[in-house]
């Protein structure tokens, strides 16, 4: 079989290394960290920087196709491993997603509905976004945020000092507050002809800023709601060329499926998918950057709940394991830090 390069160790990785292996193929991990979760279930390692471009040529000439859990690389590193090897999904789709203002200009351009928003490139740059939009807000650091990570709310005019300092000054945007009725997410998945399959949207609900639960099939979300959001993912894939699994997440309003950001990878809200579809995200990712057909996305059971096991509260595991419906998966991160994710546990239920 041939050999898939991933590029990222964590547990996205872990798991698309896991379905790789189902299919006959190997992985080769390549990741800064020295023992990365992703590398355990991989045949090889390589270690280095997301920024050396060397390093990055050296694993591309090894390996017969790559793709990326990890969001964060530059283009210029990138465009050293892409001069050797196939990537999927594409640089370009990357480089959208990892800066969050030219995320939002690119789905706008498609006819996306994101919350009104402004660039703040500096603390005058703040109050003047803030006249526009209004207060409440949220100031979101343009790059490397995650799991709520590098925001700030503002309430009132009032706090805008107080929010410039909690992204220390980065590049950021300032969007208006949405008054969501609920959250949810689109997981498409384009293979090399162009063809897409997406899931069962999952409803998602965040704490502080991490998502806590998906659950599949979305509830109390209007279905014109969501077609909405499907027909968004579609455009933008195509837009892209896309090869793989993006997700977008959405809030569910009144006025229809507003835009919240995307991942050029698999996702969080879609873990649900290894028991609760007949194809997980997982491995049509893999069929996709592979060139295979992809597989059944429906739903295997009439109600799929994910829960992420976060932080010290990792689940009490003796109860999940004697649960038939329950299906328990750890990442075999030795340490447990508030707000990581250790694990997750997925319930069906007919
Ligand atoms: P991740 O990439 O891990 O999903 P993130 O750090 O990129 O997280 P966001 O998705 O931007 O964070 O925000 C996290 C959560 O905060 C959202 O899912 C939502 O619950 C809430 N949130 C973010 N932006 C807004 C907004 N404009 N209005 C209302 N709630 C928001
Ligand atoms: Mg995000
Ligand atoms: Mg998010």
């Amino acid at each position: 079989g041939s050999t898939i390069g991933i590029v990222g160790g964590g547990q996205l990785g872990r798991m698309l290394a896991m379905a790789a292996a189902q299919l006959g193929y190997r992985c080769h991990i390549y990741a800064p960290e020295d023992a990365p979760i992703a590398a355990e279930v991989a045949a090889r390692v390589t270690r280095g920087a997301y920024d050396d471009a060397e390093a990055l040529a050296r694993f591309g000439a090894e390996v017969d196709v790559a793709t990326y859990e990890f969001e964060n690389i530059a283009a210029g590193p990138l465009s050293a491993l892409t001069g050797k090897v196939a990537l999927h999904p594409p640089a370009a789709a990357l480089e959208v997603a990892q800066d969050r203002l030219s995320e939002k200009n690119f789905v706008a351009g498609l006819g996306g509905r994101p919350a009104p928003f402004a660039a703040v490139d500096d603390r005058a740059g703040l109050d003047a976004a803030l006249a526009g939009i209004g207060a409440p807000a949220i100031l979101k650091t343009r790059r490397f945020g995650y799991d709520g990570k590098g925001q700030a709310r503002i309430m009132a005019a009032a706090d805008a000092d107080a929010a410039w300092d909690a992204v220390r000054g980065a590049p950021s945007v300032l969007e208006g507050f949405v008054r969501f009725d609920a959250e949810f997410s689109i997981l498409l998945c384009r293979g090399t002809d162009g063809q897409a399959v997406v899931w069962d949207a999952p409803r998602n609900v965040h704490t502080n800023g991490i998502l806590d639960t998906s659950e599949a099939p979305a509830t109390g979300i209007a279905p014109e709601t969501i077609a909405e959001g499907a027909a968004l993912a579609r455009k933008v894939a195509d837009a892209l060329d896309y090869v793989g699994v993006i997700a977008l997440e959405f809030f569910a309003t009144a006025d229809g499926a507003v835009f919240n950001e995307m991942a050029p990878r698999v996702h969080n809200s879609g873990h649900w998918t290894i028991e609760g579809a007949r194809t997980s995200q997982f491995e049509n990712h893999i069929r996709a950057i592979c060139g295979l057909p992809l597989g059944d996305t429906s739903l295997s059971a009439q109600r799929v709940t994910m829960r992420n096991l976060i932080g010290t509260d990792a689940g009490d595991w003796p109860t999940l394991l004697a649960d038939p419906r329950a299906h328990l998966h750890l990442y075999g991160k030795r340490q447990a830090r508030p707000g990581r994710k250790m694990g997750h546990v997925t319930w069906l239920a007919d």
